[in-house]
């Protein structure tokens, strides 16, 4: 099989040829200013009304007008934890988990050196949440709670209705980063105990650099970008429209063929799971199987290291990811993986297989063709590696072939 075979979708997605047929005469034609008052601009100004509306269809919200667009998730996310804190200054506690995603992680470490007392609550083994410990941390000072609705590195689902009711019963506005989630799973916030909830386009088949940021109404939300009255004052700053416009259509495409599509996936995942667990020994699934995205298979191949089988993969054409953080050439382990406790054996060798509607089962097979004799021979070598010198293959393409050490 020639080409590229692509199995990295929760990094980013293919942008459907839909999605940029609607973005192009945004371009080239349609170039107006949304908030300009001339019908030239205007106009545009009602598509982008529009696209606010399959998002708000899509995260199943109340109103369109709870839909903020964003840059990107990481900008909803930052926007969100910032508001709330400035919204309820007289509170400073944060309660997140231990696996969420950088962009919240690296944002409550960055507030609890500035003396923001944080709460990270663990795992259990299976990457689930547990709920007690959850009761335990809420305190009359927590200003919020920021949880993800699903784990990009091992697709592990959290109880978002449970863990929000718990959150709401004490008062305490909820956050999630729905990233993950969104275009995968069935989102009704409107029914949910969620106040503010972040997607971002490029991993549901829009373009990168556009992402929304929903907040309940009725939630005060001072804006973390200020400048113009754009986006009701909310988040300053001429919209990306043709990326918004995008994105709209991509989240009309995503809610019409949901369960079509997250059945075949699922399907896909599973038939890619059992065919690796059996044509590889000392392999593992990390993570609940059950509540976990329809398209994420997280594996780990005991003694390993992932980075070393990505490497091999990609020379056979093969797009996958580790679960692992690299940060400037030295391999971390996945701080998902060490919350999980996964064993010290287990820990490096996760390869993360993720999919979408564009996979088909040729692929899935094709893969299973090729990680057996690659992890076979890594294993002899690292057995090798335990009698003598450490040995590691070293790739025959250079940086950036399309391995990925991140996650997404
Ligand atoms: N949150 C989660 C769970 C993610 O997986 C990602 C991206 O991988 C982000 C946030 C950040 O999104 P973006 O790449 O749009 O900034």
């Amino acid at each position: 099989m020639a080409g590229e075979i692509y199995f990295d979708n929760n990094a980013t997605t293919r942008v459907l040829p839909e999605v940029a047929d609607v973005m192009l005469p945004f371009f080239t034609e349609y170039y107006g200013n949304p908030s300009s008052i001339h019908r030239f601009g205007s106009q545009v100004g009602q598509r982008v009304a529009e696209a606010r509306g399959q998002v708000a269809a899509l995260i199943g919200a109340a109103d369109p007008v709870e839909v903020i667009f964003t840059s990107c998730g990481t900008e909803g996310d930052n926007a969100a934890i910032r508001a709330l804190l400035e919204s309820r200054p007289a509170k400073r506690h944060i309660v997140t988990t231990q696996v969420e995603h950088p962009a919240v992680l690296g944002l409550c470490q960055h507030l609890e050196k500035k003396g923001y007392p944080v709460t990270w609550l663990g795992v259990d083994e299976d990457g689930a949440l547990e709920l007690d410990e959850l009761r335990a941390a809420l305190t009359d000072d927590t200003a919020l709670v920021s949880i993800m609705w699903a784990n990009n590195e091992t697709g592990v689902i959290f109880p978002i209705e449970q863990i929000g009711a718990i959150v709401r019963s004490r008062g305490i506005p909820f956050h999630v980063d729905g990233v993950q989630a969104a275009g995968k799973v069935a989102l009704k916030v409107k029914d949910l105990p969620v106040d503010l909830l972040t997607i971002s386009g490029h991993k549901f088949h829009a373009p990168k650099g556009v992402g929304a940021l929903y907040v309940r109404r009725g939630i005060t939300f001072p804006p973390f970008m200020i400048g113009g009255h754009q986006e009701r004052n909310r988040r300053a700053g001429t919209e990306n429209v043709a990326a918004v416009i995008g994105m709209g259509k991509a989240a009309e495409i995503a809610l019409s063929r949901l369960a079509e599509d997250s059945d075949r996936v699922k399907k896909l995942r599973d038939q890619l799971e059992a065919l690796l667990l059996e044509s590889c020994p000392d392999s593992r699934v990390n993570g609940q199987r059950q509540n976990r995205l329809p398209n994420t298979l997280n594996i780990s191949f005991r003694y390993l290291e992932g980075e070393s089988i990505l490497v091999l993969l990609d020379q056979q054409g093969i797009c996958a990811s580790t679960g692992s953080a690299c940060t400037a050439g030295s391999s971390e382990p996945s701080h998902v993986l060490r919350a999980m406790k996964v064993p010290a054996d287990w820990l490096q060798g996760a390869v993360r297989f993720s999919l979408s509607r564009f996979n088909t089962e040729e692929e899935v097979y094709y893969v299973n063709q090729k990680v057996p004799p690659i992890v076979q021979r890594l294993q002899g070598l690292s057995a090798l590696g335990k009698l003598g010198s450490q040995q590691h293959p070293q790739p025959e393409r250079g940086a950036g072939t399309g391995t990925t050490a991140i996650r997404g």
